[in-house]
């Protein structure tokens, strides 16, 4: 396994109870926001931490973007 981290927070507005995921990755700096309860379930079903793993920029080796 590699160091990997970032978060993946799941809340709510305070009015609508629409939850909100945030998913963010410190490892490269991606920031994703889902709102929305379908989009959210959606979001989580496609298991975003494994899935951004694999593209996180941060984690291919020899191929920085800077
Ligand atoms: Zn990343």
């Amino acid at each position: 396994m590699t160091g990997w981290v970032g978060g993946l927070q799941i809340r709510r507005t305070e009015k609508g109870q629409t939850p909100v995921a945030d998913f963010l990755c410190t490892a490269c700096g991606t920031h994703r926001r889902i709102a929305g309860r379908q989009k959210v379930t959606d979001f989580l079903r496609d298991n975003p931490t494994t899935a951004h793993r694999a593209t996180c920029s941060a984690n291919q080796k020899g191929t920085t973007q800077r």
